[in-house]
C-alpha cells in the first residue's frame, strides 16, 4: 500500500511513522509517500490521521505501477527526457565493451557526426567464462569520462558488482545494472542511495513481475530514476540468441509507469537481425533503443557477431526516423 501523507505532515514526523510501520518513507518533492510492506490492504491506525490519499496493489508492483502514477515518468537521461509526454525514443549506442582509446573515439565520433548523444561501453563486463576479455575496469571509464568531455555524451556503462558503483558514479552519467547482475541486492541497494539514473535490463530467465520488483527495490530506496531494458529472455530456441520479449513490453507499458528501452543487439545475437528488430520495437512507441556498434565488429573482443559496423548503423539510423515519426516519437 502506499500512502500520500498530507502536505501538514513534516518529513520528520513522516519518517517517525515510517519507522513506527516498518514502512519505507519516500519524498517526491514536496510530497512524503509511506510503502508499506506486502498484501497490506486497509490504512493502518497510526497512519490515518495523517493520510489523505492511498493506493492498495495486487501484488508488490507498487511505486512502478500505472495503479500509482497514471503518466509514465519522466528520466532525464544526461541532456535529454525519456518517458513522461517527452515522444523521445533514445538511441543509446557503442560498443559491447570498451577496448581502447582509439575504438571509443571512433564511436564517439560516429554519435557526434549523427547528432546522437548516449554512448555505451562496458568496463566490468559480466562474461560467462573467465578467459574471455573482462573489460578494463577502472582504465574503460577513464576512457569514457574523456569522451564525455571531449563530444559532450552522456555515457553510460554497467555495474558489475556493488563495489564498481562509486567509481562509476564518478566517471559516468547513468548506471546499467545487467542482466546477470539484476537479482542482485547489494548493486540494487547501491542504486537506490544514488540520484543517477538506472537502467535495469531483464534477467534472461526473469519474469515480468520479478524484474518490476527488482526495480521497486532502487524506487523504494528513494531513487525513482529507473528504466527498464527489455533484452531478451531464455527459450527452447537456439537459432537465435535469445527470444525478445515483445508481449513483455506491451504488458511493461500497461501497468508500469517507468520508461522502457529495448535492446535488440542482446537478444539477436548476430548483426542481421539487429535492423529489422529495432524498426519493430520502435513501432511500439518506446523510451529508448540499446545498439552494439563497433568500428571494426569481426576484431571485438565481446559480442563480435552482433554489433553493427558504422555503415549499417547510419543505414539504420535513416530508417528508423520515420518508423518513430509514425507512432508519434522522435529519435534522439
Ligand atoms: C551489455 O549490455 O553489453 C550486456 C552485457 O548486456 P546483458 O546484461 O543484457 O547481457
Ligand atoms: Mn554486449
Amino acid at each position: 500500500m502506499i500512502l500520500h501523507l498530507k502536505p501538514s505532515v513534516t518529513r520528520e514526523k513522516a519518517a517517525e511513522l515510517a519507522v513506527e510501520l516498518k514502512a519505507f518513507h519516500i519524498t517526491e518533492g514536496a510530497m512524503n509517500l509511506l510503502v508499506t510492506g506486502s498484501g497490506i490492504q486497509e490504512v493502518p491506525k497510526e497512519a490515518e490521521p495523517y493520510t489523505d490519499a492511498y493506493w492498495v496493489f495486487a501484488n508488490d508492483i507498487q511505486l512502478a505501477s500505472r495503479k500509482y502514477r497514471s503518466e509514465k515518468r519522466s528520466v532525464r537521461f544526461g541532456s535529454v527526457d525519456i518517458g513522461g509526454k517527452s515522444g523521445n525514443t533514445l538511441l543509446i549506442a557503442g560498443p559491447c565493451s570498451v577496448e581502447s582509446e582509439e575504438q571509443i573515439r571512433q564511436s564517439a565520433q560516429l554519435l557526434k557526426k549523427n547528432g546522437l548523444t548516449a554512448l555505451r561501453g562496458g568496463c566490468y563486463k559480466p562474461r560467462t567464462s573467465p578467459y574471455s576479455f573482462q573489460g578494463l575496469g577502472t582504465d574503460g571509464l577513464k576512457l569514457l569520462s574523456k569522451m564525455r568531455e571531449e563530444f559532450g555524451l552522456t555515457v553510460i556503462t554497467e555495474a558489475r558488482d556493488a563495489t564498481h558503483i562509486q567509481e562509476i558514479i564518478e566517471y559516468t552519467d547513468v548506471i546499467q545494472v545487467g542482466a546477470k547482475a539484476m537479482y542482485d541486492q547489494g548493486i540494487l541497494r547501491a542504486c537506490a542511495k544514488t540520484q543517477k539514473p538506472v537502467l535495469i535490463k531483464r534477467g534472461f530467465g526473469t519474469t515480468l513481475q520479478e524484474f518490476v520488483q527488482a526495480a521497486e527495490f532502487i524506487l523504494s530506496g528513494g531513487n525513482s530514476n529507473v528504466i527498464l531494458c527489455e533484452r531478451g529472455i531464455r527459450t527452447f530456441e537456439t537459432g537465435t540468441r535469445f527470444t525478445l520479449d515483445l508481449c513483455g513490453v506491451a504488458w511493461l507499458q500497461e501497468y508500469t509507469n517507468l520508461p522502457i528501452v529495448l535492446d535488440p543487439s542482446h537478444a539477436m545475437g548476430y548483426a542481421y537481425g539487429v535492423p529489422s528488430l529495432a524498426k519493430a520495437c520502435t513501432a511500439m512507441g518506446i523510451d529508448g533503443l540499446l545498439i552494439e556498434v563497433h568500428p571494426t565488429p569481426r576484431s571485438a573482443k565481446s559480442d563480435a557477431s552482433q554489433q553493427l559496423d558504422h555503415d549499417q548503423f547510419e543505414k539504420l539510423l535513416n530508417e528508423l526516423k520515420p518508423v518513430a515519426q509514425s507512432v508519434g516519437y522522435q529519435i534522439v
